[in-house]
This record gives C-alpha cells, structure tokens and sequence, in this order.
C-alpha cells in the first residue's frame, strides 16, 4: 500500500530508501486502534463517528490509520483540502470534514467536486461562498460557544443560516468545541449557549470530542469527533487510558547504546543537571529531541529498560537521553528500551510521559520526527 501524501505521511522508511540500522522505531498497533474504535462506537450510541485523522493522524499516519478505519469510521475529519484529496485519490468514498473550512476559494472548488464537507466559520469565509461560482449542498456551521476560538455567536446564527438558505445551501449541521470537557469548569456554559439554538433551529448537531464523548453523553449528536481516544490516550488528567479501557497504538522503542558507570558526585549530560549521589550504572539510549523526544522531560520521566521501570537522568540531548540502570544489572548495549507504549523494553505509558515533561500525549504522538521509522502492524 502506498499512498502518496506529499510532505505529511513519514515515510515508512522515515524518508530513508534502505532499512535503517540506528534501533529507534515507532510501532504502530492497528489492533489498539481498532480496539479504541470500538471503545468510541459504544460510547457514541446512535451517533455517527467522525474519526479524526488531523496532524498525519496524530502522528500516527494518515494513510494507514484511515485504511485501518475505512470499514469502521463513518467519516473522517482533517483540516487540509490536500489530505482530504489524498484520501479520495485512494478510493475513500465516506465524508470527509475540513475542521477548518476552506483557507482560499480554489479549496471550495475541490469541497465540490470531491464531495467533501467544509465547516464555516467565519464572515470572510461566508463572503467566500457567496462569492463562488459553484457551491456545496451541505455544510458544517461552527458556533463559538465560549471557546472564542472559532466560530459565529450563537445570536448570529440566524442571520448566517438565512445567508445559507439565499445560497441554496440546505443541509446545514452545527458544530461547536469544548474548551473544558477535560475538567475543569466542564462544559455547563458552552452547552448552555449552544443548545437553545440547536432547539430554536431543530438542525443536527456536533459536538463531542473525546473528553465529551467519555463524560457527557448528553452532547452526541449527529455525529461526534473523537481524536485522542482512537490513539489510546485519555484526554484526562486524572484519569488513565488503561482504566477507561483504551489500548496505546504508538509504541516509541529504542537500544541502549552506550553505559557508563559514575562514581558519587558526577554529572550526566549537558548542563550537568543531574549527579550520582552514589557510584552508579546509567544507560544511554539511542533517542533524543530530534526523534521527537520532549526535550522538557526531567530527571525522573518514567522509562523502561530491559523489561523494568526505570527513569530517564538529566537534559535529553538531541539524539541520546540517559536511564538509570542502578536496579537493572541484566542491561547490557543492545538491550530494549520502551520510550511510550509497550515493547520488549517494557511498559510505560505516554500520558505520563507527558505530564513529567509538562506537555500532553497530543503533542509528543504529533512531534514524532520524520527520521524515526515507523511500522504499522
Ligand atoms: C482535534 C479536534 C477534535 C478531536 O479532539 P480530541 O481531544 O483529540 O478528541 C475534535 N474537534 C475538533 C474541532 C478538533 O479540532
């Protein structure tokens, strides 16, 4: 299978033409991802399920995760006119939804003749559609609920929808997005000013993102969103994937390449931040920033080598970061190390890999770097 998708999909390969002898690697399970798709559909009900494939699939490969998906998915969400074209070139005939909408007029040309559903969300690009020769049946209006991202107010809908309506533009759903369905204020404000208009309208709605979709049934609708979840990763702070039944789909494995042994007192790595209170062994792994390793992990981000816990030591360099190997005589070079996921270096989950070094799962699965090779399986 290969599909060309110009500049966003790693290559296999990592862009490399021969296999890459360097040991780093990111296993992508199709298995997890089906499993977390399941998890998704029985959360949804009724609900149609937009799988949401943005970022290269949150790093984990558009085309693959997509083919993955095609029987499952009832549509996918993405935000380049580009990708979605990738996938309709490779024979994905479901609907596919720019988050974004349309970024130039040419983009709406390609939203009619491919079929595709573009959300609008503001005035410039309401004046775009007015202003194309040809226009879409059916669109996405996206309301600012609260998020004051983007979107219409509520109290302008009305309006919009009469615009629409001049347009021939019939199939109208609405759509708006959480800020806080993770936690916090929750989502009572935002619901409070979307629902009343969905009622007022009586149109079809989408709402929910992952952390909707596991918390608050009441915001299914029509459709749903879910991102996070599908890739294993809870979108809570305080809640795992493992205990919401989710499966990690990226697992980030490396080697040992290098142990030295530190006698008490001295430092590892640049700025010395870290020193050996006592003699010690340490490992150096073959993955640093430049594979997507967040350089923010500090002294302390959980690691595993060798089948056990361990914790990474001091700054992670470009292209090597170091492990404590005090509790873990078996390791040797050569011996497996799991970055995030699981693999024959052990266990370690992504999300608490992210909150040691300040960050979430989301931005550590989509800064995964092109040069590490990827398998899907
Ligand atoms: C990214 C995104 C989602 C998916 O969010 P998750 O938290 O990953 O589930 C849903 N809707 C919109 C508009 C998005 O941009």
């Amino acid at each position: 299978m290969s599909l060309s998708l110009s500049g966003v999909s790693p290559d296999p390969q990592g862009g490399f033409t021969r296999p890459v002898s360097r040991p780093i690697r990111a296993r992508i399970d199709l298995n997890a991802l089906h499993h977390n798709f399941s998890v998704a559909r029985r959360h949804a009900g009724s609900s149609r399920i937009w799988a949401v494939i943005k970022a290269n699939a949150y790093g984990h490969g558009q085309a693959q995760v997509a083919r993955a998906l095609q029987q499952e998915a009832d549509g996918f969400a993405l935000l380049e006119v580009e990708n979605a074209l990738a996938l309709r070139e490779a024979g994905f005939t479901q609907p596919i939804l720019l988050l974004e909408g349309c970024f130039a007029a040419e983009d709406l040309q390609a939203v009619v003749r491919h079929d595709l559903t573009a959300v609008v969300h503001s005035p410039e690009q309401l004046a775009m559609l007015e202003a194309a020769p040809e226009r879409p049946g059916r669109l996405y209006v996206k309301l600012n609920s609260g998020m004051n991202r983007l979107g219409f107010r509520p109290a302008d809908l009305g309006a919009v929808l009469e615009r629409l309506q001049q347009l021939d533009i019939r199939d109208v759903t609405l759509m708006s997005h959480f800020a806080e369905a993770d936690g916090g204020r929750g989502i009572e404000a935002q619901l409070g000013a979307f629902s009343p208009v969905v009622r007022d309208t009586g149109l079809p709605f989408c709402l929910a993102n992952s952390a909707a979709l596991l918390n608050y049934p009441e915001t299914r609708g029509a459709w749903v969103r879910p991102g996070i979840m599908l890739y294993g990763s809870s979108p809570f702070a305080d809640v795992s994937a493992d205990s919401l039944g989710l499966r990690p789909v990226m697992h980030l494995e490396s080697r040992l390449i290098g142990i030295q042994t530190l006698a008490a007192g001295e430092r590892v790595g640049y700025g010395g931040t870290f020193q050996a209170e006592q003699a010690m062994r340490i490992g150096i792994v073959a993955c640093g920033y430049a594979d997507g390793y967040p350089r923010h992990a500090p002294t302390g981000t959980p690691i595993a080598v060798a089948g056990l816990p361990s914790r990474v030591l001091g700054r992670v360099s470009m292209d090597m970061l170091v492990c404590d190997l005090s509790h873990i005589d078996a390791a040797r070079v050569g011996s497996p190390v799991t970055l995030w996921g699981a693999g024959e270096g052990g266990r370690v989950d992504v999300d608490q890999v992210a909150t040691a070094a300040g960050t979430i799962s989301y931005e550590l699965f989509c800064a995964l770097a092109p040069r590490v090779p990827v398998t899907w399986g």
